[in-house]
């Protein structure tokens, strides 16, 4: 079908949960000893087919599973980052359905005792807002392979077979395309700032169904879609705005929404509904019998608790109270640990270089920056702060003379553009380049004079009220300078000089 054109359809409230699969960076599979995770600088795609398999994995007949501990503790640990209720004990149970990449017949998983249950996770929305979502339930399993269907034939990596993943099901308490993407950004900060996982969306091991219904406000929960398997946050929060569309539209025309599971064509916008053989039918849950409960106790969490890292809401708070950024800067620090980490590495320096009268300021600016031009390099060069030359001394140094005005904010970019080429200090640069911000009255104010000498017309036109004109020559000073001299200065002297003429 066609998109429906917001414009004609006056949208109902939308009602959504999520429910999101992460892979765990675990070093072995769930249930057997062979390697779950790939070298950092090796993809997916990359490993021979099927190299990464034994008969555990491949559901050879007579093989018993034996579960991995660390699958455990990271799930226990996504569950104390979302407050959730740890079951003391859990079980793992068999998910029976017939498809090609799954060599047992069944997935283990978990049914009706997950290992975590009733959460919260705080989310920052666009406009800055805090919201809280509620986490229904965190659940281990084990992934399925992977088919890959041509012309006539299929053939089957099982790679990713046994690869443990935790599902995360919040409760259906975002109402927005907007608030659901929030709330997937920030479980993949947890995540990530956890070390649970690598959360790289592309190779699948971050990736989130949607349910989506829409009501009249405050009528009962209306039938509710499934939107399966998209994995960007972008994505998303497409796939749920025209789902949320097309159900206003149906039932505006007075049709009835039907309970079903669509997919996200990405190329189109739209969601379509899949081929029913992939639609949940009853999947004959038991508990496994070759596997024993999941006994968690409280010497066990207290453990784990004290190796919970500083995570991205209490950054985001630590932020804004000590450091007065604002709730978007703070927001975008902790978009990665990377960059918190980076960003907090900078302020380590510059606390021991700067009063702390001054330090707002210099967090401020190093926010910008990181936030900034940073970023902006990471973005256009394709490179990790780990494998880029800057380090957080460079930019510490940069923000630094900054706000000492021994540099301009434009020599300052040129300046941050060579040490990113080269990995010299700021100094260094610095003084190979020539780009020191003239501060001198000595040099300055000569210079002033002459322009003011050479602009009769200009100067006759400011006397007589016309203000505007103080940029005219400020930016003369500037192009006579190539851009060193400092403007605060130069425009306090131009104005002192224009009114004494
Ligand atoms: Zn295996």
């Amino acid at each position: 079908m066609k998109a429906p054109k917001s414009q004609q359809v006056r949208r109902l409230e939308a009602v959504i949960g999520l429910e999101v699969h992460v892979q765990l960076s675990t070093a072995s599979k769930i249930f057997c000893s062979c390697p779950a995770r790939l070298p950092a600088t090796v993809s997916v795609s990359e490993i021979e087919a099927n190299s990464h398999v034994c008969p555990i994995c491949t559901g050879h007949p007579g093989t018993l599973p034996v579960l991995n501990r660390k699958v455990v503790e990271f799930a226990i640990q996504a569950g104390l980052a979302t407050q959730c209720a740890i079951n003391p004990k859990s079980l793992l149970a068999r998910k029976n359905y017939f498809y090609p990449d799954l060599p047992k017949g069944y997935q283990i998983s978990q049914y009706d005792e997950p290992m975590c249950r009733n959460g919260v996770l705080g989310i920052q929305l666009p406009n800055g807002e805090e919201k809280r979502v509620r986490i229904h339930r965190i659940h281990i399993e084990e992934d399925a392979g992977k088919s890959i269907h041509y012309s006539g034939f299929s053939v089957l990596n099982l790679n990713r077979a046994g690869v443990p993943l935790v599902e995360i099901v919040s409760e259906p308490d975002m109402a927005s395309p907007a608030e659901a993407g929030a709330y997937l950004r920030e479980l993949h900060s947890v995540v990530t700032f956890l070390g649970i996982s690598d959360g790289n969306m592309e190779e699948g091991n971050f990736r989130c169904d949607a349910n989506v219904s829409v009501r009249e406000p405050g009528a009962e929960l209306g039938t509710r879609v499934e939107i399966k398997n998209v994995n960007s946050f972008k994505f998303i929060e497409k796939a749920i705005e025209f789902e949320v569309l097309r159900q206003s539209e149906v039932l505006r025309s007075g049709g009835t929404v039907i309970q079903e599971t669509r997919s996200f064509d990405s190329f189109r916008g739209t969601t379509v509904p899949m081929r029913s053989k992939e639609e949940a039918e009853d999947y004959r849950y038991f508990p496994d019998p070759d596997l024993i409960p999941i006994y968690v106790d409280g010497d066990w969490i207290e453990e784990l608790k004290k190796r919970l890292p500083e995570l991205p809401q209490q950054r985001r708070g630590r932020y804004v109270a000590t450091y007065g950024l604002s709730a978007y800067d703070a927001g975008l620090l902790t978009s990665s640990r990377e960059i918190a980490e980076f960003y907090d590495q900078v302020m380590e320096v510059l606390k021991k270089s700067t009063v702390d009268a001054e330090l707002t300021q210099s967090a401020k600016t190093a926010a910008n920056w990181v936030c900034g031009e940073v970023l902006r390099m990471l973005n256009e060069t394709g490179q990790t702060l780990q494998t880029s030359k800057l380090t957080p001394h460079h930019l510490a140094e940069l923000v630094r003379l900054l706000q000492l005005q021994q540099i301009s904010s434009t020599g300052a970019k040129q300046i941050f553009g060579k040490v990113w080429e080269t990995g010299k200090s700021v100094s260094e640069v610095i003084q190979g380049e020539g780009l020191v911000q003239i501060s001198d009255p000595a040099v300055l104010k000569p210079i002033i004079d002459k322009i003011i000498a050479a602009f009769p017309g200009q100067v006759a036109e400011y006397r007589s009220g016309k203000d505007k004109l103080i940029g005219f020559f400020v930016g003369q000073v500037m192009k006579e300078t190539q851009g060193k001299a400092n403007p605060t200065l130069v425009n306090e002297w131009v104005r002192q000089a224009l009114s004494s003429g």
